[in-house]
């Protein structure tokens, strides 16, 4: 639609922008590199004649007010996806307050959220700071702030906002809390005695370059792939679905065709690094491994129904014991490599469908290269299920034994542990995958994460912590109370 709409524009105004709505700055925030949701918001709201001034991914705070004052913007959009992205929102709202901007900020993406948004960026920030769902909240959203109910909106979205303020103040109070010690007390019981950790093939790290691409085909899982296009619904069911169902099917085929082509003209590189080091847990939520790494943990610390344990990772380790030798593993992989070139290609003839089909179905094979070496290495590399037999859905449903929690999820929500998978990897060397300061993976098709063999081994949420855990933790990784905060600022109260 562009060139027929700024040939619309050129004929209708004579200068280009006449008949423009407005026009609006997009930015995926200083470190982090995720933007198929903004890329579809920002052809969303350009096919309904918004100018949008798209930044890319990895901007600073600096770089978006900069060109939002030259360009005179309407409006600036803000997205990320991980959780220190949220932090990295809430230091542009407070620059765009000190720098005396007077227009709307809009949130998105997938860890952002009305109540973040209500009670993290919106009291640092006088004009409307609004949270928008998805790509169709974003037509409405932009019309109305831009028109004249503009203070009609923006005061009924900032009261809807204080009483989430309001309401979460009360629930605060509620929460209780065991001591770090009562919680470390309440771990969850495993029978160490009866058990023999099993043993890996190796210990160190493994590489693989240029995974075949072929062989991930099958493993992709496809659920999340409509979801990334905003279509919900479970594959394949999804096909059937009275509103998305022909959508869905035509997205599909689009994405076979395109995956196919990909495959027999290399578009992508694939690589992938493994490692198992022997491994400890200490009663102090570490994990410590042969060569005196240290893994730190959290545990969850709210009061639990009777039964039910306080979780911690480092549970799923054998403790100190002459005995026994556990082990942990670690995996870094993307599907990422060399994959600029063809979204250039695709943006620079005006085709942003198959730039962003490019990026879904690449973070779909790094999910497949994921889900692939973790079957292999509990069949092959750590070998402790020789005789597997699970089908892509089985996979998908995690029916296999053992887990592989990822570094900033709910059960490991610490994202700078990431450096310390990505030394013991050498992830960076061995894969071309990057940390940014906020530790999220470029290319953004990566995942990473640890390999639990347990079969107890499960996932959970740390959730929120209590000061006393912040504290020990602190102390354990040698952090500075302040800089610990700020990582973990997700989990606390403030
Ligand atoms: N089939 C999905 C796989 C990703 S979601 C896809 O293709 O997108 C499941 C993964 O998320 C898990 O394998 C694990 O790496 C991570 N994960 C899920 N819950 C987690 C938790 N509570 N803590 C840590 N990692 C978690």
């Amino acid at each position: 639609l562009q060139p027929f709409i700024e040939a619309e524009k050129l004929r209708m105004g004579g200068d280009g922008t006449a008949s423009s709505k407005g026009k609006i700055l997009m930015a995926t925030v200083k470190g982090d590199v995720h933007d198929i949701g903004k890329n579809i918001v920002g052809v969303v709201l350009g096919c309904n004649n918004y100018d949008i001034i798209d930044l890319g991914v990895m901007v600073s705070a600096d770089k978006i007010l900069k060109i939002a004052r030259e360009e005179q913007v309407d409006i600036i959009g803000l997205s990320g996806l991980i959780t220190p992205s949220l932090d990295e929102m809430v230091h542009v709202a407070k620059e765009m307050e000190r720098q005396g901007f007077k227009i709307p900020l809009l949130i998105g993406g997938a860890t952002t959220s009305k109540t973040h948004t209500a009670v993290k960026i919106a009291p640092h920030y006088a004009q409307p700071v609004i949270h928008v769902l998805d790509a169709s909240k974003s037509v409405p959203t932009a019309s109305t702030l831009l028109g004249d109910d503009k203070w009609a909106f923006a005061n009924q979205i900032a009261a809807d906002y204080e009483r989430i303020r309001i309401q979460r103040e009360g629930k605060k109070s509620s929460k209780q809390y065991l001591s770090i010690e009562k919680a470390r007390a309440n771990k969850v019981k495993i029978n160490w005695t009866g058990y023999t950790p099993p043993q890996p093939q190796f210990t160190g790290t493994k590489v693989f370059d240029k995974y075949d691409l072929a062989e991930l085909a099958a493993y992709i899982d496809w659920t999340p792939f409509f979801s990334s296009w905003q279509l919900f619904g479970k594959y394949p069911a999804i096909f059937e679905d009275k509103t998305v169902g022909a959508e869905a099917t035509k997205l599909y085929d689009d994405a076979q065709a395109m995956l196919k082509t990909l495959i027999a003209e290399n578009w992508l590189a694939a690589r992938a690094v493994i490692g198992f080091w022997e491994a400890k847990s200490n009663d102090t939520d570490d994990v410590i491994l042969e060569n005196g790494t240290q893994l730190h943990h959290l545990r969850q610390q709210r009061e639990k129904a009777p039964g039910q344990p306080n979780y911690c990772l480092s549970d799923y380790i054998a403790p100190i014991d002459p005995t026994k030798q556990d082990f942990i593993g670690g995996f870094a992989v993307t599907a990422g490599i060399g994959i600029e070139e063809h979204v250039a290609r695709f943006e620079k003839n005006h085709d942003d469908y198959s730039a962003i089909m490019l990026k879904a179905l690449a973070d779909r094979l790094a999910e497949a290269l994921a889900e692939r070496m973790h079957e292999r290495v509990r069949k092959e590399f750590w070998g402790y299920a020789k005789e597997e037999d699970l089908s892509n859905t089985d996979l998908i449903n995690e029916t296999y034994k053992g887990i592989r929690p990822a570094p900033g999820y709910p059960a490991c929500p610490d994202h700078t542990e990431k450096a310390t998978l990505f030394d013991l990897l050498a992830a960076e060397k061995n894969t071309g995958i990057f940390l940014t300061e906020s530790f999220a993976m470029y290319p953004a098709a990566s995942v990473s994460g640890w390999y639990f063999s347990h079969p107890e081994a499960k996932y959970f949420p740390v959730s929120s912590i209590d000061n006393d855990q912040l504290v020990d933790y602190a102390a354990r990784k040698g952090m500075d109370l302040e800089t610990a905060s700020r990582w973990l600022s997700p989990l606390l109260e403030d």
